[in-house]
């Protein structure tokens, strides 16, 4: 017979999705670049507003995405401390110190080939120089109040590039969440968003989804040289790398759910809003399976329907 009472159906049932599993993704765009893009980006100017609205629904946390609109070979507004970057951590980390910013630390979004790598005089691969590159990148991040900085290139030797230039610039408080990415066709949405599509195609050092076995690899390699937790992507193509990355790494995992899963997992309502019934199913999932917290492009929407559900 089914247990009627609710304090104890609840008191058995399975931890359920709250807000504070999720982190929110901020696709960071000019004020006047008013360019269509298929995933909702932010300015600057609105991020203090959404911070808030976050907070007060119980999402502690946003990851933020930054450009350039000025791109070359080497990447070189990626570095600007004056960049859309670091002005939109700075805005979030002034309008509530207490929500963890997290970056994506990357040359993908700077550079006129939206490839993760430099290249050198006879255009090969400038490995070298883009790890520099990452490193420089993320103390700036972490200057401008970053908590949390994602090397996303998957480069060997680029996350402890990165722990040894923040240790070096008095950084030893900010953590590093170096991305673990399988290859897949949902990255789209983002890469049209940021402008970053690669020119040869493919990201050169992304797991083969045929090799799981490299994954871990990749992930041991990663805490080996100071991770402080992996996010892993797509989020629900590798649910069964989470299962086992959760057994064989010692750092929480936190799943990043990519913009080809938002768009095919919501449907648009009437007032203009998606509804995000689909993500907390998937979310659920994945907090089932071993995620510490999920960052989603829906955060917002879902911490909504938590509240009223
Ligand atoms: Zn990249």
């Amino acid at each position: 017979m089914p247990l009627q009472r609710s304090v104890v159906r609840n008191f058995l049932d399975a931890p359920r999705l709250t807000s504070a599993d999720l982190s929110m993704v901020f696709l960071m765009r000019e004020d006047d670049d008013t360019r269509p893009r298929p995933m909702p980006t932010l300015t600057v100017r609105e991020v203090p507003e959404t911070v808030r609205a976050l907070e007060s629904l119980g999402v502690k946390s946003v990851k933020i995405f930054a450009g350039s609109r000025v791109r070359d070979a080497r990447a070189s507004q990626g570095i600007s401390p004056i960049g859309l970057m670091s002005r939109a951590i700075a805005a979030a980390k002034k309008t509530a110190p207490d929500v963890l910013v997290m970056t994506e630390t990357c040359v993908c979004s700077h550079t006129d080939s939206g490839e993760c790598w430099l290249t050198d005089e006879r255009g090969g691969m400038d490995l070298s120089q883009t790890i520099v590159n990452l490193t420089v990148q993320a103390v700036m991040q972490a200057d401008a109040g970053a908590d949390i900085v994602g090397p996303a290139a998957m480069i060997s030797g680029s996350v402890r590039a990165v722990r040894e230039a923040l240790d070096s610039a008095g950084h030893k408080a900010v953590g590093i969440m170096p991305h673990l990415i399988f290859e897949s066709s949902l990255y789209q949405g983002y890469r049209q968003s940021m402008g970053a599509v690669p020119r040869s195609g493919t990201r050169a050092f992304q797991i083969d989804p045929g090799r799981p076995e490299r994954a871990v690899h990749v992930a041991r390699e990663m805490v080996d040289e100071g991770a402080d937790a992996i996010l892993t992507e797509p989020a629900l193509h590798t649910v069964d790398t989470l299962v086992h990355l959760k057994d064989k790494i010692p750092v929480p995992l936190v799943p990043f759910s990519v913009s080809g899963e938002y768009l095919r997992l919501t449907d648009c309502r009437d007032d203009g809003r998606r509804d995000v019934k689909g993500l907390i199913e998937a979310y659920t999932v994945l907090k089932r399976a071993g995620a510490s917290r999920v960052i989603t492009y829906g955060a917002l929407d879902i911490a909504r329907e938590l509240r009223t559900s």
